[in-house]
């Protein structure tokens, strides 16, 4: 343990900090500098928006969505196609889509894909409530938005197998997805490339 160099409030500013996403220890540092530094226009503002997303964060009931509101904006949108609904791992690949601009549908949520290795079962997944979405008479397509890693294809199949007997066509993201990628990694012309040219699974 290097020996701290700030009073403990510091120091823990840097370590919460250091848990952050591409932000190594030095990193951290650099960016609890910069946060000192510019108390007035960057950290404070940056601790009332925290304190108020960690408020009123909440997971939408409907698509598994973080949103201030539940059903989350999205699933609130009227505007969005009814017939069809995007299956994604977690929320940083609906974000990532969104992004995209490709969607415009709704979204369903996993919150993870199954795992023999993390032990992750179909029990851990929220699966029940796509079964029930997507049994509604105006559904037409399920688009599996999963990242093209093993697991993400084991889920692929697994979920395929439980939307069966339903009417619906089940599609997957085209193959401009690498082998291995993650969704959140990829550029929005690759994503919507990828959405709009969606194959049968
Ligand atoms: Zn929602």
């Amino acid at each position: 343990m290097p020996q701290a160099v700030a009073g403990p409030e510091i120091e823990r500013l840097i370590q919460l900090l250091a848990r952050m996403p591409g932000l190594g220890p030095r990193s951290a540092r650099r960016a609890a500098l910069q946060l000192i530094k510019k108390r007035e226009t960057l950290l404070a503002p940056l601790a009332d928006a925290m304190r108020i997303a960690a408020d009123r964060i909440v997971v939408c009931q409907e698509c598994g969505n973080v949103d201030t509101q539940d059903p989350c904006t999205i699933c609130r949108d009227q505007s969005r196609d009814p017939s069809m609904l995007v299956v994604v791992e977690d929320v940083s690949d609906l974000w990532a889509l969104e992004r995209s601009g490709a969607v415009t549908a709704r979204y369903h949520v996993l919150g993870g894909v199954l795992s023999a290795l993390d032990g992750v079962r179909p029990e851990n997944l929220n699966l029940g409530r796509l079964v029930e979405r997507v049994s509604r008479p105006e559904m037409r397509e399920v688009i599996l938005a999963l990242n093209a890693t093993v697991d993400g294809q084991t889920t692929a199949h697994y979920v395929t197998e439980l939307l069966t007997h339903l009417p619906i066509k089940v599609t997957r993201l085209a193959h401009g997805v690498p082998v291995g990628g993650e969704l959140d990694y990829l550029d929005e012309g690759t994503l919507s490339a990828a959405i709009r040219q969606r194959t049968a699974f």
